[in-house]
């Protein structure tokens, strides 16, 4: 299987050990971040089985400390979150993400990605003003907005009224909404019921026991029943071999992501993907 390179950075891991006693430095180093240029995006191909055709793609943010390297998101958002800073980073992730599905529209027409998916923050969607901020920004930006998904997590959805609101306003705007890490968190198949969402994303976790006699892969297979009847687009996430490929392609997933297909890539890299038929 052919895998896209670009993403080949290595985490610096000392600093997860010392991520405690650090957490304030480092919390006010990212508040600088954006100020100083230390952000930026790439964006990982989501694409059909079993050929690995490009479909789209999901944008992750990334931070390059000036003394520590490259930080994980998993390390900085939760910290962005504590300290509420999330709302300035997550405004700025809006704001190059609609820019830049924007710019491939405008440059690409057709061939632009189909998807172009932004991870949205619990904080974020329980903001009063999310909804009205964003439709600011499309409409200043002027994106098609049916090419736009918006990634929430299932936690962030049932923690309060406001983000359900939130997930109907975006819904009213325009955007596809994707369940993200769906499984894993205060899972409640009410809220398939409760919140209009048109796409659901397997979690790696269960992804991983695909190919497995396992708890996992029953529960994949039984989650391609479920949006089916609901008519929701499934993603599965974090396939890193061909035969996970090969068995979510057999037991009816059309999307996935993940290593086996593509790393994460800079934009630039993205464009030379538009008109390929597949890889992987
Ligand atoms: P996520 O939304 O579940 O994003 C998918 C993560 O899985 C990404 O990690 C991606 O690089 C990784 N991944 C994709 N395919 C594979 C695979 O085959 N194997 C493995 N092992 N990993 C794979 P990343 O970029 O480190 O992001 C981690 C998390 O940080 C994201 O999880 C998301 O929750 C958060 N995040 C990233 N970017 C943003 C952002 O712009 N805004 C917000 N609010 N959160 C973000
Ligand atoms: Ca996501
Ligand atoms: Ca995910
Ligand atoms: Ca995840």
């Amino acid at each position: 299987a052919k895998s896209v390179g670009g993403d080949r950075w290595t985490w610096f891991d000392p600093i997860m050990d010392q991520l405690a006693a650090e957490d304030a430095v480092l919390g006010a180093d990212l508040m600088r971040a954006i100020g100083r240029d230390e952000l930026f995006m790439l964006y990982q191909p989501i694409v059909e089985l079993p050929h690995g055709k490009f479909a789209g793609v999901e944008a992750l943010v990334r931070w390059r400390h000036p003394e520590h390297g490259l930080i994980s998101p998993a390390v900085f958002i939760p910290l962005a979150e504590r300290s509420g800073y999330i709302l300035e980073l997550g405004r700025w992730v809006l704001e190059q993400v609609v820019r830049q599905a924007a710019d491939w529209q405008r440059e690409y027409g057709d061939r632009a990605p189909e998807k172009v998916s932004v991870n949205i923050s619990a904080r974020q969607l329980q903001e009063p003003g999310f909804a009205a901020e964003m439709a600011a920004l499309l409409a200043r930006e002027g994106v098609d907005v049916r090419g736009l998904v918006a990634e929430v997590t299932e936690t962030a959805v049932l923690g309060t009224g406001t983000a359900l609101d939130a997930v109907k306003a975006l819904n009213a705007l325009g955007l596809r909404v994707a369940l993200d890490d769906f499984g894993t968190g205060q899972s409640s198949l009410s809220l398939l019921v409760n919140c209009p969402v048109q796409i659901l994303k397997v979690d790696k976790s269960f992804v991983d026991g695909v190919t497995t006699d396992s708890p996992q892969a029953v529960i994949v297979d039984s989650l391609i029943t479920i949006t089916q009847g609901l008519r929701i687009e499934a993603v599965a996430e974090g396939v890193e071999t061909a035969e996970q490929a090969e068995r979510l392609h057999r037991v009816g997933y059309r999307l996935a992501q993940g290593f086996h297909f593509a790393r994460p890539l800079p934009a630039e890299d993205v464009v030379l993907l538009f008109d390929q038929d597949g890889a992987g």
